[in-house]
């Protein structure tokens, strides 16, 4: 039996994720789905060290003007520079360095 953070770990090893999608795959429902994804991503990150891995970040993106924000384990609510609130999330995937 594997703990939800193995689980992630397993999912992110094969491809990339958003948190919304792994709150999806691991069947995580309701408004916190994505701050329990976001608080497992930072521990995983601390424990990769160790196993000679790295927690790849994508960026999340505004989806109206473009801007990108800074690569952080956090999913902003809204773009600093048009405001507007349609914003691409991060993706997360972990490879070996
Ligand atoms: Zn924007």
């Amino acid at each position: 039996m594997m703990t939800r953070r193995q689980r992630i770990i397993k999912l992110l090893e094969e491809r990339d994720y958003s948190p919304g999608e792994l709150a999806l795959a691991l069947e995580l429902r309701g408004k916190g789905a994505r701050k329990v994804i976001i608080e497992d991503l930072k521990a995983i990150q601390k424990t990769l060290k160790r196993e000679g891995k790295v927690l790849l970040i994508k960026p999340a993106e505004c989806r109206k003007c473009g801007f990108v924000f800074r690569p952080e384990i956090h999913v902003p609510s809204r773009c600093p520079r048009c405001k507007s609130e349609w914003i691409e999330e991060p993706r997360f995937k972990i490879e070996a360095r």
